[in-house]
């Protein structure tokens, strides 16, 4: 299957797993966000507003996915969207019900000989 290296900002045109998935959380998590970013679910679960439907999209995502997206609540966003990971199996679901590309996972290791690096101009 085509596949393609995701570059490190790849998200930031992308953002289809905040238009795809219910963005659920525990409720308490809900209590540093803006009050009209979140929804209940359950007594105990709470999810981003916007994603729990059948068209899911999450009211914090601006922008045009697949274009140039950002998050309003970045530094806030829950456990749920931090878990999603650039190339995992999550990321490509999402990505390929928008029509996009799967990106190739890759497992690079930690760079060891770093440290003494002088870049040269
Ligand atoms: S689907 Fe993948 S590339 Fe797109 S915003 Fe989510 S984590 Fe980033
Ligand atoms: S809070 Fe931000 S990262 Fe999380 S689903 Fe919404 S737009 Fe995406």
């Amino acid at each position: 299957m085509l596949s393609q290296v995701p570059t490190q900002d790849a998200c930031l045109s992308c953002g289809a797993c905040c238009a795809f998935f219910r963005v659920s959380f525990y409720w308490a998590e809900g209590l540093h966000m803006p009050e009209h970013y979140t929804e209940p679910v359950t007594a105990v679960y709470s999810c981003m507003a916007g994603t729990n439907q059948p068209q899911p999209r999450c009211v914090a995502l601006a922008g045009e996915i697949g274009r140039q997206v950002s998050c309003g609540m970045y530094e806030a966003r829950s456990s749920s969207c931090k878990e999603v990971q650039i190339a995992d199996a999550q990321c490509n679901k999402a990505r390929a019900a928008y029509g996009m590309i799967p990106f190739t996972a890759l497992d690079m290791p930690a760079p060891v000989n770093d440290d003494d690096f002088n870049q040269v101009s």
